[in-house]
């Protein structure tokens, strides 16, 4: 069965290295999404995987099978492309078709396959219809339909759900995630959208600059940030980041915010490595940990009383931004609380214990 491996992997364009020595192995059935800004080589890295680019060292077999030099069509995977690809003069009924073209079926298995991927992405009225008689998400099914004919073990997807509003957004995330589940498929989705990654993703492989920095689940990747890069590219607004300085004084471990003179108690924090006095190291605390007004729960291990700069509303919630020194703090708020927030008022918020994450300054990996 399809598991998908990278070994080190190698793509140059002329003398510019975008992948180089990445190793993945993605598992049978598993949703993997490959996350990461603009440019990090995602969609470079499933285009090797489809065949569309060369790879310039390393290997990709799928199922132990090597891939590395086969053709697209003999890798048993489909494909959908940001742009749908839809032939614009074929009905939706021809589109599907035509993902089929490369493959030899019988009439009657053809028809089987188009009117069960039309019925399961709900677009069995529109089959007579060609693509410019159909809305952005109708095309996008389409387009889904077209791969899901071929009844292969793995897809494809490379940002597909870009074109699309907010709204449709949302609601194609949910029907790829329940095509995922009913089909129990290998998918291989690349997208720069975070929220896509958190809420379709079994697992996420993060990358910046060519480089995988964090493979983990969802959870993985938002709770234990490997390092600095994942930890501000995972959450919105992006974790707070202040340094600070550590000071030990038996078991107790805290880190001085020396600007604003707070304390952050990280006693509590599971140091893979234990820091000494004296260090200065970047303490990462997410908006939506903070409390404001009384304390949730248990003691806080930093309280934090500055200034309101200003705030944002965004309907359900909002976020409070506070001036610590040079640094912005974002706080999250509630919708009850953000009415009484005035610019330039105290603001305490306090931040729990169990919520800390820890950099190395220099290095900027977790410690
Ligand atoms: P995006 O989300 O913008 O599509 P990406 O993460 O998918 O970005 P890639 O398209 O894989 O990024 O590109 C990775 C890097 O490789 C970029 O710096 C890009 O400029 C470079 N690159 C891609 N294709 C080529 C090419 N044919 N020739 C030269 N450089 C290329």
């Amino acid at each position: 069965m399809p598991t998908i491996e990278f070994k080190n992997l190698v793509r140059q364009f002329g003398r510019v290295t975008v992948l180089e020595d990445l190793n993945l192995s993605v598992g049978d059935g598993e949703f993997l999404v490959l996350l990461g800004p603009s440019g990090c080589g995602k969609t470079t890295l499933l285009n090797l995987l489809a065949g569309l680019l060369e790879v310039t060292a390393g290997t990709i077999t799928i199922g132990g099978r090597d891939v590395t030099d086969l053709d697209p069509k003999d890798r048993g995977l489909a494909m959908v492309f940001q742009s749908y690809a839809l032939y614009p003069t074929k009905t939706v009924r021809g589109n599907l078709k035509f993902g089929l073209s490369a493959q030899r079926l019988d009439r009657a298995e053809i028809e089987r396959r188009v009117l069960w991927a039309a019925r399961l992405l709900r677009i069995e009225e529109l089959l007579d219809r060609r693509p410019a008689q159909l809305s952005g998400g109708q095309r996008q099914r389409v387009a889904i339909g077209r791969a899901l004919v071929k009844n292969v073990d793995v897809f494809l997807f490379d940002e597909p759900l870009s074109n699309l509003d907010a709204k449709l957004r949302t609601e194609m995330r949910l029907e790829i995630k329940k095509l995922h589940h009913d089909l129990k498929k290998t998918v291989v989705y690349v997208t720069h959208d975070q929220v896509e990654a958190m809420t379709m993703a079994t697992r996420i492989a993060v990358m910046d600059g060519g480089v995988i920095q964090q493979i983990g689940t969802p959870d993985e990747i938002y709770d234990r940030p490997a390092n600095l890069f994942v930890a501000r590219f995972v959450g919105s607004p992006p974790m707070n980041v202040l340094a600070a300085r550590i000071e030990l004084t038996g078991n107790r471990v805290v880190a001085q915010h020396e600007p604003t003179g707070v304390e952050m108690d990280l006693s509590d924090y599971a140091f893979a490595q234990r820091p000494e006095s004296g260090r200065t190291v970047l303490v990462g605390l997410r908006p939506e940990h903070f409390s404001i007004g009384k304390p949730n729960g248990s003691q806080p291990a930093a309280v934090f009383d500055l200034p309101l700069r200003y705030s944002e509303k965004t309907g359900s919630d909002g976020t409070a931004f506070l001036a610590a020194a040079d640094d912005l703090l974002a706080v999250r708020v509630d919708h009850s609380q953000i009415g009484g927030l005035r610019d330039g008022a105290a603001v305490r918020a306090m931040f729990p214990r169990d919520r800390f994450n820890v950099f190395d300054a220099g290095t900027r990996q977790r410690i």
